[in-house]
């Protein structure tokens, strides 16, 4: 079975529906309110987990109940968290409000993921086994770069997914195999605000790119070739959370299975958009035998 590592963060999202957000001084009274265990780290192993492939996480959660709900979220959905540690203090969170046109404002508190600043042998021996590591911008960033050196010491693939968007070292891009932004973070990566501009000179730091367009696909650049569009298939949006990281998982699997980049593209491409039509993150992501359907 294909075997994925995810180094990453694990989150409590709390999410207040409100008409709308309340500005500075005010306060409003809101409709709805949800607990959903999330994380871009955690929502990538549930998606890589569901479209088939054995999956740990290395991360941290709090000595609190979010963090016992978050590893118990993980478990249930087939990732292994042996190596997700347990601290002292609260585990991460997401501080969502949602207002009545679908707009959101977010405050996301580390907690627990910023203490994950180094990694243990047991971590690297993890990484060692794997057929891909994947990791995000959501835990301190030198312990990112570590995970992705360690990963290419041992000619483990490693796909970044650079959110949230901000400036990455060199030393991190040296070691990414996959960079998989979306556009907005393509954009804050290198000035473009066009895809194919912006693809074309991440090609410079790394030999493989794919930009997510949301509805309108991807786009797959890589050095050597020219890039191409995979298109996503047409359907109707109700909550497009997550869709991003229910595509890495998915991509991840289906490039460690050793399927030619296209079809890895469009097989992504179906799971994500299966997970658009339906409400929620890592509740919304579909399952292998869904997917195969949806690409077939
Ligand atoms: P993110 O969630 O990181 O912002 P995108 O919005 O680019 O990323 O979406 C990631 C992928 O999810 C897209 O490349 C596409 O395959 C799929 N997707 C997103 N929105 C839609 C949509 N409205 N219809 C169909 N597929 C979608």
């Amino acid at each position: 079975m294909t075997s994925i590592v995810v180094l990453g963060s694990t989150n409590m999202d709390l999410v207040a529906y409100v008409a709308k957000a309340p500005g500075r001084g005010e306060t409003v009274t809101g409709r709805d309110f949800r607990t959903v265990p999330g994380g871009k780290g955690a929502n990538q192993a549930v998606a890589a987990a569901r479209a088939g492939a054995e999956v740990s996480i290395i991360g941290a959660v709090g000595a609190d109940d979010f963090g016992l709900r978050l590893r118990a979220a993980l478990e249930h959905s087939g990732v292994d968290t042996d190596l997700l540690r347990t601290v002292e203090g609260p585990s991460g969170t997401a501080h969502i409000v949602v207002d009545d046109e679908g707009g959101n404002a977010i405050v996301v508190i580390p907690g627990a993921n910023g203490t994950v600043t180094s990694l243990t042998h047991g971590d690297e021996a993890l990484i060692a086994t794997a057929d891909a590591l994947l990791l995000q911008l959501e835990l301190p960033l030198a312990v990112v770069a570590e995970g992705a050196r360690a990963a290419r010491e041992r000619g483990v693939r490693t796909v970044l997914t650079p959110a949230p968007a901000r400036a990455l070292p060199t030393e991190l891009l040296s070691v990414t195999d996959l960079l998989v932004p979306n556009e907005h973070e393509a954009a804050a990566l290198t000035g473009h605000t066009d895809p194919l501009a912006a693809a074309r000179s991440l090609l410079d730091d790394v030999p493989e790119v794919v930009v997510t367009l949301g509805a309108a696909g991807c786009l797959y650049a890589a050095r050597g070739a020219d890039p191409v569009t995979v298109p996503t298939p047409r359907v109707r949006a109700v909550d497009t959370t997550a869709a991003g990281d229910t595509f890495v998982g998915a991509l991840a699997v289906a490039l460690a299975e050793g399927r030619p980049a296209p079809e890895a593209l469009a097989w992504a491409s179906a799971a994500a958009a299966l997970s658009v039509q339906r409400e929620g993150a890592s509740t919304s992501m579909p399952y292998r035998t869904e997917i195969d359907a949806a690409a077939a």
